[in-house]
């Protein structure tokens, strides 16, 4: 029988009786994995007061101990790691070996975000009055509102969970219906950690009801959002009635500079493996190159024999590969449309450029385009799928004003050895990141935020964390 998964609420699981189911697929099998309940408004706000009711002493608590918290949970994460790993694979299609990365770098996390424990400070501020003393005060916001994508659902879980903890919060999580089950697997590892009822709270169901309902509850302090842009401002239009403090880790389309110095090899290599990482499914991957003519041929080719080399299929499937299918059958028809309209408008297919018939599953073969201009939707929507449109340039700063003509504004990069070009690219490119001969896979001391429409705050390292507080500022008159 279907498992259906329970809310947890309070430190208790709570099942729905009524209202819709929402179907949890194998994205390389095609079969149901389990069900979640589509959470109703009430059963939110229950979550809510939970949350709420066990804020204030938890608050109370030294950080040290809340971080120690922290630290119980990252290390029942490693004693499950490979069980861990094996659920996420299943139930959103990435290989094996990334998802116990992801397992592993989600423990690691946990206990970084503990590290803050003794370092969360205020300020003493000079005053203009004789006698008095001015305190700034970092303190928590109250309840915040994860709301959670699925492309890498264990590892976002820690990333709302570490630093809303850490800083006096409490959580109600609401995973992506997609992906339910290692949420439910995180649940379960909580069991005997000793972590106060209603610290931590988790909700399922469709964004329509559930996430609506947690994002406009008047209760939540602060949402923590990931996901895309779309769902990212209708997630502001209800916080507006609230006036409730968003931070949005939206989508990108991020640039790959390619210039004329650049190791080719290298630059090939890098740009391909960062378009099929997780089938092309993470948001600050390549998503359109920009090469310099005089290197062009030489680094498409070079580019193709990488994305041609790719091993694709079923991750459970008992064979070594590098990519799994697309989380879902819109996913794939996304990028199917986008494809077929980029050649309509006269991109070449190089390599790929269509639906990998594996007999089950939701495969795209990795695709090299060339011949595709600015003014395409492939060059300017975000693509989410293992296939990279290539555009020719004059020179850098061609490259660098094509890149920046984007709604989006999370990653770059750029592959050059001259460090002149590199700086001119880091001063010049209006992104949140940019990353010089690599891609991806940012630090957890960095900041993660985008520019234009891929957000608003950030998350990681001490600037990620302060996004979980606000400021209480104190005149003491002696
Ligand atoms: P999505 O926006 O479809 O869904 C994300 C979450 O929002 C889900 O839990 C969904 O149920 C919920 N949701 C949907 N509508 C809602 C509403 N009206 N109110 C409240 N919640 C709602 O995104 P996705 O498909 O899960 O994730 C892919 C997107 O996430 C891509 O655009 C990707 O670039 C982006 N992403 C960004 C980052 C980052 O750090 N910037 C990281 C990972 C993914």
């Amino acid at each position: 029988m279907t498992v259906l998964h329970k809310n947890f609420i309070g430190g208790q699981s709570v099942s729905v009786e009524t209202g819709d189911r929402i179907k949890v697929y194998n994205p390389a099998r095609d079969t149901v994995l389990a069900e979640i309940p589509d959470t109703p408004a009430d059963m939110v706000d229950r979550a809510v007061q939970a949350a709420k009711k066990a804020q204030k002493s938890w608050a109370k608590l030294p950080a040290i101990q809340r971080a120690n918290a922290l630290r119980r949970i990252s290390a029942k994460i490693r004693e499950n790691a490979d069980k861990i790993a094996h659920v996420i694979s299943e139930e959103q299609g990435k290989i094996l070996p990334l998802a116990k990365v992801e397992a592993a770098f989600t423990a690691d996390y946990l206990d970084y975000m503990a590290e803050w424990a003794r370092r969360i400070e205020g300020e003493i501020l000079e005053s203009d009055r004789p006698g008095e003393t001015i305190l700034f005060f970092r303190q928590p916001i109250g309840v915040v509102a994860g709301v959670l994508p699925w492309n890498f659902p264990f590892f976002l879980i820690a990333r709302k969970l570490g630093p809303a903890l850490v800083c006096g919060n409490s959580i109600v999580i609401k995973p992506s219906e997609e992906t339910p089950n290692n949420a439910a697997l995180f649940v379960n590892l909580l069991t005997g950690l000793d972590i106060p009822d209603g610290v931590i709270n988790f909700v399922h169901g469709s964004g329509r009801t559930t996430g609506d309902a947690l994002c406009g509850h008047p209760d939540v302090g602060l949402i923590s959002f990931t996901g895309s842009v779309a769902t990212g401002s209708a997630i502001m239009k209800v916080a507006a009635k609230n006036i409730t403090k968003v931070n949005l880790e939206l989508g990108g389309k991020a640039p790959a500079i390619v210039c004329k110095d650049a190791d080719i090899a290298q630059a090939a290599k890098f740009v391909a493996a960062s378009r099929t990482l997780n089938t092309g499914q993470v948001c600050n991957a390549a998503e359109r190159v920009y090469v310099e003519r005089p290197i062009a041929d030489k680094f498409v080719s070079a580019l193709a024999d990488s994305m041609k080399a790719t091993r694709f299929g079923d991750p459970l499937g008992g064979k070594e590969i590098d990519m799994g299918p697309l989380v879902n059958k819109a996913a794939l028809q996304k990028i199917e449309d986008l494809v077929e309209s980029a050649k309509k408008q006269g991109a070449e297919v190089v390599t790929g450029g269509k639906v990998a018939n594996l007999g089950a599953g939701n495969h795209y073969e990795p695709t090299v385009l060339v011949n595709c201009r600015q003014d395409m939707d492939i060059m300017r929507k975000e693509i989410f799928g293992p296939v990279l449109p290539v555009n020719v340039v004059e020179n850098l700063d061609q490259a660098i004003e094509l890149a920046n003509d984007s709604e989006y504004g999370l990653t770059s990069s750029i592959y050059t050895n001259d460090i002149r070009t590199a700086m001119k690219a880091c001063n010049e490119l209006t992104f949140g990141e940019t990353y010089v001969n690599r891609e991806n896979f940012e630090a957890m001391q960095g900041f993660h935020a985008g520019n234009r429409k891929s957000g608003i705050g950030g998350a990681d390292g001490k600037h990620g964390l302060l996004e979980y507080t606000t400021t209480h500022v104190c005149y003491i008159q002696t």
